[in-house]
């Protein structure tokens, strides 16, 4: 008899997403599996079948029971800024108020005041709150989560934070990507000068192999097109893979320039021309969406869904998790995405899985429930996918396994941050 280390059976609906990355997912190509169950050795699944079948097959240390419920591949955040100490709720309320960003900014808030906040906070207390979050995303059904640098500002202190989520990786059972952004120049002093010093982290960062993935803020306020080349170059040169936020506030030809460098991923797009979709989908990238941000910003602009479903660029979705959007889970950008964004169940939850694997280069690994990728699994507090935005408002996680291991059963955290 086969040995597993865990089965999870008397799945409902099973929705494997076999076929891998799509940018038009229909039901009937999605994998979807009933009466499943999914047996796991070490952090693989070893076998997907029908659930009968596999209980009399399988002698397992553990056996979980959905009891009917739907499972689906474990949620992968592809766009997170989870590393930073301090908050801003009196600016959310002043905004509310009527204050504008610009206000804010001239105040000492926004951004610089995060940065301020995180540079005055030890090593310590920032794997602390960093452990702290992608636990509480972990319970959330979070299994992979992309996580950024950007609050340390100077270029060498960016590499030290890569360092912290690097240690932080090793202590949660989540496949961390590690990921050097190039966020805002400094307020006062010489650009140039700062790019070269950036550039020089890059360098750092790649040879130290501490980062996976170089990204850039191309925007009104952040880099301009011509910076965000010469730094995207840099990273490319250094054997990083390559990601921007691009088109949030501002059109400057950011999409453009990304499609141009085949980026694996294309961030925002909340302002992108519809017409930039097609060369997006020439270039092979991911159209990164992000619900939670458009609301944290209170913005009215959409990307532009028709032309990028048309062009058959594949889409994903991330939380954008930040201290000016404090939303954790990409459960709750999945469950707002058809609100905000008119997306399908399953096309955001394609995206909330397979394609966000894919928009991290681990298309080959991860994201699908198929024999020989990572074990990360979500059983539901649902009967089918249809209800993952039609009801939601609360976390609808019951079951939680990330590479093999139950991090979440019966709604309940069995792994938390070690204590230190
Ligand atoms: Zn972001």
């Amino acid at each position: 008899m086969p040995r597993a280390d865990l089965v999870v059976y008397n799945i409902g609906e099973l929705v494997t997403f076999k076929g891998g990355p799509t940018a038009r997912p229909r039901p009937g190509e999605a994998g979807i599996l009933r009466g499943a169950a999914v047996a796991i050795r070490g952090s693989r699944v070893v076998e997907v079948g029908p659930s009968s079948l596999l209980r009399s097959r399988y002698t397992a240390l553990e056996w979980l029971d959905a009891e009917g419920r739907l499972a689906t591949p474990g949620l992968v955040d592809m766009h997170t800024h989870p590393l930073f100490a301090g908050s801003r709720e009196d600016e959310f309320e002043a905004k509310l108020s009527g204050v504008s960003y610009g206000e804010i900014l001239a105040r000492g808030g926004g951004i610089y005041r995060t940065i301020k906040a995180t540079r005055a906070a030890s090593r310590e207390e920032l794997l602390g709150l960093l452990l702290e979050r992608l636990y509480r995303m972990l319970w959330g059904g979070t299994t992979i989560v992309e996580a950024k640098t950007g609050y340390a500002l100077k270029p060498r202190v960016e590499v030290e934070h890569l360092r912290i989520i690097s240690e932080a990786a090793r202590l949660t059972p989540q496949l961390v990507v590690p990921t050097l952004l190039a966020h805002v120049p400094p307020r006062e002093g010489d650009r140039e000068a700062y790019i070269e010093e950036f550039r020089g982290a890059i360098r750092a960062a790649a040879r130290q192999g501490l980062a996976r993935y170089f990204d850039v803020f191309c925007d009104r306020g952040a880099f301009t097109p011509v910076e965000s080349r010469i730094l995207l170059e840099e990273a490319w040169r250094a054997g990083l893979r390559l990601r921007m936020h691009a088109d949030q506030l501002e059109y400057l030809g950011c999409s453009r320039l990304a499609a141009e460098l085949r980026l694996d991923s294309v961030d925002h797009l909340e302002v992108m021309p519809p017409e930039n979709a097609r060369v997006l989908a020439e270039a092979g990238s991911t159209a990164g969406l992000l619900p939670t941000s458009i609301m944290a910003m209170m913005q009215a602009e959409r990307p532009p869904i028709k032309a990028i479903r048309e062009a058959g660029v594949p889409i994903a979705l991330g939380s954008d998790y930040n201290p000016n959007n404090m939303t954790p889970l990409v459960q709750t950008a999945l469950q707002v995405a058809p609100y905000i964004l008119g997306l399908t169940p399953l096309e955001a939850l394609a995206a909330a899985t397979v394609n966000a694997a894919a928009s991290l280069g681990l298309a080959g690994i991860a994201g699908r429930v198929v024999p020989g990728f990572r074990a990360d699994l979500v059983v539901w507090d649902a009967e089918n996918y249809r209800w993952l935005g039609y009801e939601w408002g609360y976390n609808m996680a019951l079951h939680v396994v990330a590479a093999g291991r139950p991090a979440l059963v019966d709604g309940r955290p069995v792994l938390r941050p070690p204590q230190r």
